[in-house]
């Protein structure tokens, strides 16, 4: 195998494939506001077929297409599949950006827009890896598989059931997920596994209608009892107080805490970056990647009641509401942490607060000592020429556990970002130069997949 070929005629297209990744990033494609999904569906998979994947559309009755598409190899029976989305975050607030977010303008090296890194770039580098192998050989190294759903950003809602019927078309020997990239020091970023997410929303109620604040003595005010409520979940030293919450929690293993100290978080720059002078707790060092990695969270994530505008209004509310996300670690089941929610919330009293599911997905791992991951770290530090920062789990959520867990192929997730591409904020990016290394790699993944 000759990867020599691949990599000359990866740099010879480059502009060429930049030029496809900015077409994409100029389809919208909001899966929270539901804005140009069925048209970025119709997109990529066109760009499948333009590569050489046969396709097809699984058309979804309430949610958005899930895109297939796969090639079989002529030299290897081994299947590699790859997950990615089309959907990308809400580009608000659009005053921050230094261009229009869908315009996919390029500034010095970096392409910009929503969704460029997360996860059209990747999109788009691994199709072009398919490309440049039938046009420089003829055929894939292995059989590949891509599964790119258009819900991501949401959450998934609809993909478990697609997964649940169509089995056959995603079963693989491994997959590599959406997402990665560089740290700071160019180092490849290699993640085996996600914490879970559980999201839900409180809503507690008083009187039909608003009243006069004069009322307070008698009226009793959902704003109070909300954060009453809230109050009982977690105390000022960040502990969740939740009954059982914690019960199984998974805590890294002797080969994990090797693999952490190899991370070297950078924490300087990150706390530079985002304006801050210490973490919670100040913690440092090794104990960042553990709290990241292995530590459940309970965050609120909005606060809505009463009177919030201009000046003052002497108003009584009659509703509050607040929207909160739980991130679980291994052995944490997010509809186990529903139910001790609502039963813990009606054991402190607030029985009357009601408490709606938003959608969660489970805690998943790959082990370091999988066959698999090894041979993406071999092959990462080979072509980074680096030692990879490998993550035994990520702090990030997803749907990776309908792969791992039910379909039971080690999943790893490599990506062509950097440390500052700056996903769901505005001015996301990615580097030119890390999108063509990007697509390399995946090309030399290919070639060690098949002979590994
Ligand atoms: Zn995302």
């Amino acid at each position: 195998m000759h990867l020599q070929e691949i990599y000359e005629y990866v740099d010879a297209h480059s502009q060429e494939f930049i030029g496809d990744l900015v077409r994409l990033v100029k389809q919208p494609s909001v899966s929270a506001k539901g804005e140009g999904m069925q048209e970025c569906a119709k997109m990529v998979e066109k760009m499948m077929r333009e590569v050489g994947l046969s396709t097809r559309i699984i058309p979804e009755k309430e949610g958005n297409p899930v895109v297939y598409g796969e090639i079989k190899s002529e030299t290897s029976k081994k299947t590699l599949l790859f997950y990615n989305h089309y959907d990308v975050q809400p580009p608000e607030p659009l005053e921050e950006w230094i261009c229009d977010p869908f315009s996919g303008e390029i500034r010095n090296g970096k392409i910009y827009g929503r969704g460029v890194s997360d996860n059209k770039g990747n999109i788009v580098s691994r199709l072009k890896v398919v490309q440049a192998f039938l046009e420089t050989m003829g055929s894939v190294p292995v059989n590949i598989k891509f599964v790119i759903e258009g819900e991501e950003e949401i959450g998934s809602p609809h993909l478990p059931p697609v997964i649940q019927k169509h089995k056959n078309l995603f079963s693989a020997d491994a997959a590599i997920w959406e997402f990665g990239g560089t740290n700071r020091k160019g180092r490849p970023d290699v993640y085996l596994g996600l914490k879970g997410v559980l999201s839900v929303e409180l809503r507690a109620k008083g009187a039909n209608r608003d009243v006069h604040s004069a009322n307070a003595p008698l009226i009793p005010n959902p704003a109070w009892r909300l954060a009453w409520a809230l109050n009982t979940l977690k105390n000022d030293k960040d502990e969740i107080l939740i009954d059982g919450f914690y019960d199984n929690v998974d805590t890294p293993s002797a080969e994990e805490i090797e693999c952490l100290k190899t991370i070297r978080y950078e924490e300087e720059e990150e706390k530079k970056e985002l304006g801050l002078k210490e973490y919670i707790h100040d913690v440092s060092g090794l104990d960042v990647p553990k709290a990241l990695l292995y530590q459940p969270t309970c965050t609120i994530n909005g606060f809505l009641t009463g009177y919030t505008d201009k000046g003052s209004k002497t108003v009584l509310p009659n509703k509050a509401m607040a929207k909160l996300d739980f991130r679980l670690v291994r052995r944490q089941m997010p509809n186990e942490i529903f139910s001790k929610l609502v039963r813990h919330l009606k054991n402190r009293g607030f029985g009357d607060i009601e408490v709606i599911s938003h959608g969660s997905t489970e805690p998943v791992k790959t082990p370091i000592t999988d066959k698999f991951v090894q041979t993406v770290i071999k092959t990462a530090e080979k072509v980074y020429g680096k030692e990879a920062a490998v993550y035994p789990t990520s702090a990030g959520s997803g749907p990776m556990h309908l792969f791992r867990n039910w379909l039971g192929y080690p999943v790893v997730s490599v990506g062509c970002g950097h440390a500052e591409s700056r996903a769901h904020a505005p001015n996301e990016n990615i580097t030119a130069e890390g999108f063509i290394k990007g697509t390399k790699f995946i090309a030399t993944l290919l070639h060690e997949f098949s002979v590994s």
